[in-house]
């Protein structure tokens, strides 16, 4: 039964649509395909008006943070850790942590690109499912086959908001502080602590 279902699963992630999007491209051909069936222009024309319209990727960018923000909001994922694999020409890897009030701030973490570039991201799981996260790649000229990311979901620090890794989680237990606090956060309450008994 478990292994059934499984394989569905399986089958339905193979040919699954990203959940988030950006590619210039794609942008401007469903704006020519619109120029086309809309205006009957032919492709050259169509294209030529899709590409010389400065409005077409600003409101493509504005619909994408819009999408990102709600995914965000409906879910209160605000904290967020995000690994690399090779990137650049160089193939490094990097990972880091972050915290995101937008949904353009969101994406101008996970890309880390001030150029032109193309991301899908697609979900393992859904929104509350153990182990939950989001997959895909980011491509630019650097990097024409294409950068991985992964993105999770962390807790965040109950004190100063800072996200904190699993595994580096810490609760402390007792009258005062029950929750869950960075290193930092934990270092000055047990200061406070000592100085209060002492
Ligand atoms: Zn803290």
């Amino acid at each position: 039964m478990g292994g059934q279902l499984m394989g569905a699963n399986l089958a339905v992630n193979a040919k699954k649509a990203p959940l988030f999007v950006w590619d210039t491209h794609s942008i401007y051909k469903a704006e020519m395909e619109y120029h086309m069936t809309e205006h009957g222009l032919d492709e050259d024309a169509a294209w030529e008006r899709a590409v010389g319209d400065c409005n077409v990727l600003t409101l493509a960018w504005e619909d994408l943070c819009a999408w990102v923000e709600d995914w965000m909001n409906t879910n209160d994922f605000h904290h967020f850790y995000t690994e690399a694999t090779n990137m650049t020409w160089r193939n490094f890897d990097g990972a880091k942590m972050f915290v995101a009030d937008t949904g353009e701030d969101f994406i101008r973490q996970v890309v880390g690109l001030d150029c032109d570039y193309s991301l899908s991201l697609y979900e393992r799981g859904k929104p509350g499912d153990d182990g939950y996260h989001l997959y895909g790649s980011v491509r630019h000229h650097d990097s024409p086959a294409g950068e991985g990311r992964v993105v999770y979901l962390v807790a965040g620090c109950d004190e100063c908001a800072k996200p904190i890794r699993d595994g580096e989680e810490h609760v402390i237990e007792d009258r005062w502080y029950e929750g869950v606090y960075c290193e930092d956060c934990i270092g000055r309450m047990r200061d406070l602590s000592e100085c209060e008994e002492a």
